[in-house]
């Protein structure tokens, strides 16, 4: 087997995969190195994405929303069910199903791509070299014109409630317990923490989260955020906001959680198990020679410009292992511009553009500026919101919870930012994000022609009450045009 490609990608998540497939589209001889082993010990491409992000969460959350679809809301629609009963090995085995399926079309896709992969471990060295040494400890030394790293991120581990997998878990733990457990503490209260804690709430857990931040996700819109914090307490997540965990200790398989309340009074709370989910770290560990050239920035990522060029030439780095978002999608499109700019395109991505998504039920989602960001900028701006209270398909699905709301620049109406908390939030702001990368302006998508009864109905509306023209709502500007 060749020791030379055009291209060596080491990690194979959505970023590394997509880079290395795009790189053999466009005529390069391209190897992906990969090391990560599922529960039985196979290799497995698709990154933390398929085989414990992404993809596993979203089927967990899918199946416990029909559960408690079933349990909780089938009755309003004159629905009775008796004998409801939850198996949830059997969701666990669904859920393991559909992440064999994905990460194997990964492996059919690499093979009609022509991609090599390679299934060990990565490091960079000096001049464009990669050591790769297989599960069986052999090495062998590669060369390339172009190593792009995607070796991705892991869950923090914190001492104050290091996790043993049994009690204490980190998310890939969460997406394989056995049972509901009856009390389930959750340590951070950000994209994880709420999607995970969901799943297990709609199961029958009594699920606290503990969230040392003061003000609820920070980072989104804070009038969505405000009515998505209502929305899941209302579901009965216990969110504790302001919260210092200062120790734990398990004893007979339970967690004692020791923390400082907002108040700062020390409160203690006994789970079944407690889940940590408070960020991710980029993935370096071993991976980069003393000499290879490569520099990391203050925070331990991989420093890149904005076309994903690391300081050494001809090493790229994307996704998780580099600034901005840690989304699967902010990867992958890393992983096309750099492709493409390897095969001598000038493709560069709109990192202004990336939509961000809450799978929790209602769905949060964003896209743009949030109204804080605008407003701090000190352009002026008007804003249009419409609550799915008023939106017929909403109600007719019974799910009239949260709204739809837009940003757009007062003098030029472009659109700068869509937060959405409601049915189908993550669909609806993805046509915010189209309209946005065209420059839409917010009398444009009030123009255009909606299907009738449509969730995107408030998209519309939204857009219309930008400028003071909604129809269905009492608008908050009022324009004589
Ligand atoms: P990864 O997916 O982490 O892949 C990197 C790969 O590199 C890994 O397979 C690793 O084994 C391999 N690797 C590392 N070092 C080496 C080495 N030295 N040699 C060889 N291989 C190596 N994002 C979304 O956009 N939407 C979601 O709904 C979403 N849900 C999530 C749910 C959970 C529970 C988690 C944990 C994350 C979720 N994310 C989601 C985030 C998303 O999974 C990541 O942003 C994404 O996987 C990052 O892609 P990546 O390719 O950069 O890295
Ligand atoms: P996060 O950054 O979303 O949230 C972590 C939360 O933990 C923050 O609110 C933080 O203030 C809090 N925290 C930190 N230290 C704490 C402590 N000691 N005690 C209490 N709270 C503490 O991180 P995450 O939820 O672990 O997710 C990691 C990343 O994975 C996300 O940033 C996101 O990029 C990605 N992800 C995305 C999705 C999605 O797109 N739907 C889903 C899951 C994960």
């Amino acid at each position: 087997m060749s020791n030379t490609f055009d291209v060596i990608v080491i990690g194979a998540g959505p970023a590394g995969y997509v880079c290395a497939i795009r790189a053999a589209q466009l005529g390069l001889t391209v190897a992906c190195i990969e090391r990560y082993r599922n529960a039985e010990g196979k290799s497995a491409l698709g990154g933390t994405c398929l085989n414990v992000g992404c993809v596993p969460s979203k089927t967990l959350l899918d199946s416990s929303h029909k559960y408690a679809e079933v349990a909780e809301e089938f009755a309003a629609h004159g629905i009775g069910v008796s004998g409801l009963k939850l198996d949830v090995p059997a969701m666990i085995e669904r859920k393991n199903g559909i992440v064999k399926q994905l990460t194997g079309g990964i492996a059919a896709l690499f093979k009609a791509n022509g991609v090599t992969p390679l299934f060990g471990t990565g490091k960079l060295l000096a001049g464009r070299k990669v050591e790769f040494t297989d599960h069986e400890g052999e090495q062998r030394i590669l060369e390339a014109e172009h190593v792009v790293l995607a070796t991705g991120s892991a869950p923090i581990d914190i001492p104050v409630a290091s996790v043993d997998g049994k009690a204490i878990v980190d998310s890939t733990g969460a997406l394989d317990l056995d049972k509901v457990p009856k009390r389930l503490g959750v340590i951070g209260a950000g994209v994880i923490g709420l999607e995970l804690g969901s799943v297990w709430r709609r199961l029958g857990s009594e699920v606290v989260v503990m969230e040392a931040m003061d003000v609820f996700l920070a980072i989104m819109d804070q009038q969505i955020a405000k009515e998505a914090h209502k929305a899941l307490t209302k579901q009965g997540l216990d969110i504790r906001m302001g919260c210092r965990v200062t120790g734990s200790e398990v004893r007979r398989g339970k967690v004692e959680v020791t923390y400082l309340a907002a108040d700062g009074g020390e409160q203690k709370e006994i789970f079944d198990k407690l889940i940590v989910c408070v960020g991710r770290r980029p993935h370096t560990e071993n991976l980069l020679a003393p000499d290879c050239g490569v520099n990391l920035d203050e925070r331990g990522l991989v420093f890149v410009d904005d076309t994903c060029a690391t300081n050494a030439p001809g090493v790229w780095a994307i996704g998780d292992v580099v600034r901005g978002p840690m989304l699967a999608h902010k990867g992958s499109e890393e992983g096309v511009m750099v492709a493409e700019r390897i095969a001598g395109q000038k493709t560069q991505m709109n990192y202004g553009i990336i939509p961000n998504v809450i799978y929790t039920h209602p769905e949060i989602a964003a896209v743009g500026l949030t109204e804080e960001q605008v407003r701090q900028s000190g352009e002026p701006y008007n804003v249009g919101t419409f609550p799915f209270a008023a939106n017929a398909r909403a109600l007719a699905a019974d799910a009239g919870t949260g709204m739809v709301k837009l940003i757009a620049h007062a003098e030029t109406d472009r659109v700068l930012g869509c937060h959405v908390m409601g049915p189908a939030a993550a669909e609806l702001v993805q046509q915010a994000a189209i309209a946005m990368e065209f420059g839409t302006s917010a009398e444009d998508l009030g123009m255009m022609v909606f299907a009738h009864p449509t969730f995107s109905e408030a998209l519309h509306e939204a857009a219309l009450a930008v400028n003071g023209h909604a129809i269905h709502t009492a608008n908050r500007r009022r324009k004589k045009k």
